[in-house]
């Protein structure tokens, strides 16, 4: 259930505030009933019209793309940069779908994209917690303890991090990188980039391999994309 004006707004039929005033004006109807009440909320499958004209609502999309580098993860970049919807746009995808939190421009993996806003908010919320696991090649080899505070918590700009999961997958023959899996529930700005520079390692390169339920099987390569199928977007519901 959406507010009538913001769902209006969302339609492009006028701004959120001029949407109240059309309705607050008795221009506005749902179902074909006049409703003049700002508070009125309606359901995907209500029929919106503004004087009789359906607005026209833009389907629930969700895209899965796998970020290459080099992007970045907005809809628009005021250095002109390519962005992660540019791909999408490319590939002729109409709805004006937005990223899912973000992924740094050297970062690779797995990125969601909708347009399904209610979703979109719940899912970076941090009360949600939603699982993310990065595969890092990191300057160094990790000990054992350097995994185990990654696990209980490194302070990162003056804040403990939450409990996570770390594992080393490699070491370089040259013992000068090594690769590591960090499975984390928090999204801080450079979250990943950070833990691992806390515990003496900085990230040389970082690759998101899952998000939640959904990891990147069939997308094997970065600028790939496909549609989630409905019991992929309900998992995450
Ligand atoms: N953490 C980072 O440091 N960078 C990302 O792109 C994602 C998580």
């Amino acid at each position: 259930m959406e507010r009538l004006q913001k769902v209006m707004a969302e339609a492009g039929v006028a701004s959120r505030r001029a949407s109240e005033k059309l309705i607050a004006a008795g221009h506005v109807a749902v179902n074909g009933q006049v409703v003049t009440e700002l508070g009125t909320k309606v359901t995907k499958s209500d029929q919106v019209t503004v004087d009789g004209v359906p607005i026209k609502r833009e389907p629930l999309k969700y895209y899965l793309l796998n970020k290459p580098r080099g992007v970045v993860s907005t809809a628009h970049d005021d250095k002109g940069r390519r962005t992660v919807v540019d791909i999408l746009k490319d590939d002729d995808v109409e709805e004006r779908v937005y990223p899912v939190g973000r992924l740094d421009y050297d970062t690779t993996g797995i990125l969601l994209l909708t347009n399904d806003g209610a979703l979109a908010n719940k899912l970076m919320h941090p009360k949600f917690e939603v699982e993310k696991t990065y595969i890092a090649k990191v300057k160094g080899v990790l000990s054992n303890h350097d995994l185990q505070k990654l696990r209980q918590g490194v302070i990162v700009d003056g804040r403990k991090t939450r409990e996570a999961k770390s594992k080393l997958l490699e070491v370089a023959d040259n013992r000068q990188s090594s690769r590591v899996r960090l499975t984390i529930h928090e999204g801080h700005y450079h979250q990943v980039k950070r833990m691992l520079k806390a515990v003496g390692h900085p990230v040389i390169k970082l690759h998101r391999e899952s998000y939640g339920p959904l990891n990147l099987y069939g997308l094997a390569s970065g600028g790939q994309w496909r549609e989630l199928k409905p019991n992929e977007v309900k998992q995450l519901k």
